[in-house]
């Protein structure tokens, strides 16, 4: 016995495309399933029809054949199925990347949506099976990369035909909890399942036909191109543990990527073992790291940033003609600190106009500024302009301080927010110029969000939106715009169009260390 769609049209006919306004469907595949489902939608207002399509593939193919042709928007397949691999715990959900041989794209947005709900969520591919899976059958499975295996999914997936789908399966048994306690793991996998109901109509909501308003230039700069690539050079060369000083460039997924591979951060050289490699990282570093490094007999390469070095001649050049040094910047960025440490008697850090009116430099006549490379150009164009205003002799860099890639990335995405409806800035918390960028959509009218990959996407953000504008700081890689994009795509018909404001082909040679 299963049931069927409410039908708002004539359907059967096959004659009406859905629309964007058509409603979600969800599909469950036993009594109890939909059950609890109903239970975790029963406080929201429309709720999504929930329908039970049978237990088993042959159920669900004929579940499909029926509702194929259905007027639902979207589709979400929800039930619960076993785990496959051994670090899964009953009342886990998994959200399908893929099922059988269909694409669910949005999954990494709708698992982080779930684990922000308090969820135990992550992706993974899954299996449909025609039995049960017995353990030697688990194992198998997990090795050829299925995470979980249902008896429904894949034939029901079929039905979507195009429209947006998503599956999530809560796991109620794995290789550690297998079928005999599968009591206790139901129940679990039922408590997680109502749970994650409200969160599929917040997928539905989120669904829609977009544009994505593509910046460029945008993501890795020449800068963080060559201090990465100084990290895998030595890895190759020398194996790991390569030891870096803070981390190479700001940014999670590089460092975790680089981690996997054996690179080892560490905040102060203590944490380095005598007379080993360590690497310093693109921010730069003070000389007084530089001299305990040799203190301590390690042996040095240096992925500081051409750029930030330029601006640490500059701090050392202005210091030896008795200048007093305004550098414009944020407290407690590596950046600056490394570059305060140059000439720490002769700068002074000012980050506002008001810092800028509280300066006492030794003479009014002799003040020159510098900045950080990866400042706002609008903001640090303030307070250069406060200090022109109190000392008209000032004198600036030789050449800007703030860097091509970030000038190049605030002009590109100030393009695009432009025609958006808000924007979405690929880059870690801790990365200046990313959290710059999201500021120059701010200031331009547009809402602008941070995030580290799509899992960080929050479908309350997407309802509504039609034109999403995209960027990426300096330090994200191109793989995370990609990612991003894919993951969109999955909720609903996406065009992407690119809006190149300049083109870069800057490059940086490598420290003789790694050459070859
Ligand atoms: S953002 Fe600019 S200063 Fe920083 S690493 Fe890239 S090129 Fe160098």
């Amino acid at each position: 016995m299963t049931d069927t769609i409410p039908r708002s049209r004539d359907s059967e006919a096959g004659t009406e495309e859905a629309t964007a306004t058509d409603p979600l469907l969800i599909c469950a595949p036993l009594r109890i399933e939909a059950r609890a489902l109903r239970r975790g939608l029963r406080d929201l207002d429309d709720a999504p029809a929930v329908i039970r399509t049978g237990y088993g593939t042959t159920r669900a193919s004929q579940a499909a054949g029926r509702l194929s042709h259905d007027p639902f928007g979207q589709m979400m397949i929800m039930g619960v199925g076993g785990g496959l691999s051994t670090d899964l715990s009953p009342g886990d959900l998994v959200v399908g990347t893929e099922v059988g041989t269909v694409t669910c794209a949005s999954a990494p947005i709708l698992a982080g949506e779930l684990r922000r709900a308090g969820l135990p969520a992550r992706t993974g591919r899954i299996i449909t099976v025609d039995h049960l899976v017995r353990r030697s059958q688990r194992a198998k499975l997990a090795a050829e990369g299925w995470l979980l295996a249902d008896m429904e999914s894949a034939p029901l997936a079929a039905a979507a035909g195009g429209r947006p789908l998503a599956v999530i399966r809560a796991v109620s048994d794995t290789p550690h909890h297998p079928l005999a306690g599968i009591v206790s793991g139901g129940l679990a996998a039922l408590r997680s399942l109502r749970a994650a109901a409200p969160v599929a109509q917040r997928w539905a909501a989120a669904c829609g036909t977009r544009q994505v308003l593509l910046a460029g230039p945008r993501s890795f700069c020449a800068g963080v191109e060559r201090a990465i690539e100084i990290v895998e050079r030595v890895l190759e060369r020398q194996g790991e543990p390569v030891y870096v000083r803070k981390q190479i460039v700001h940014n999670t997924r590089v460092v975790g990527d680089l981690e996997s591979r054996g690179a080892v951060f560490v905040d102060e050289l203590d944490q380095v073992p005598d007379g080993a490699t360590v690497v310093f990282s693109a921010h730069g570093v003070s000389p007084m790291v530089r001299r305990e490094a040799a203190r301590r007999g390690l042996a040095v390469i240096d992925a500081t940033c051409p750029l930030v070095s330029k601006v640490h001649a500059e701090a050392r050049r202005f210091a030896a003609d008795g200048y007093t040094v305004a550098l414009i910047g944020h407290a407690g960025h590596e950046e600056v600190e490394g570059t305060l440490g140059e000439a720490p008697d002769s700068t002074v850090l000012v980050q506002t106009a008001a810092d800028v009116a509280a300066l006492q430099p030794r003479d009014g006549e002799r003040v020159a500024y510098l900045m950080q490379t990866t400042l706002s150009v609008d903001e640090a164009a303030e307070v250069a302009g406060a200090l022109a205003g109190r000392f008209p002799a000032v004198r600036a860099p030789g050449s800007d301080d703030i860097c091509y890639a970030t000038t190049n990335r605030q002009v590109a995405v100030r393009a695009v927010a432009a025609g958006s409806d808000l924007v979405l800035v690929a880059g870690s918390k801790n990365s200046s110029n990313s959290v710059r960028l999201v500021e120059t959509c701010e200031r331009a009218g547009t809402p602008a969000y941070l995030i580290d990959g799509a899992c960080d996407i929050q479908l309350d953000w997407l309802a509504g939106v039609s034109t999403i504008g995209l960027t990426a700081g300096a330090s994200a890689p191109p793989a995370v715009v990609e990612e991003i994009i894919s993951a969109l795509s999955g909720l609903g018909p996406l065009t992407v169009q690119e809006k190149v404001t300049t083109t870069e082909s800057i490059r940086f040679g490598l420290p003789k260390e790694v050459r070859q």
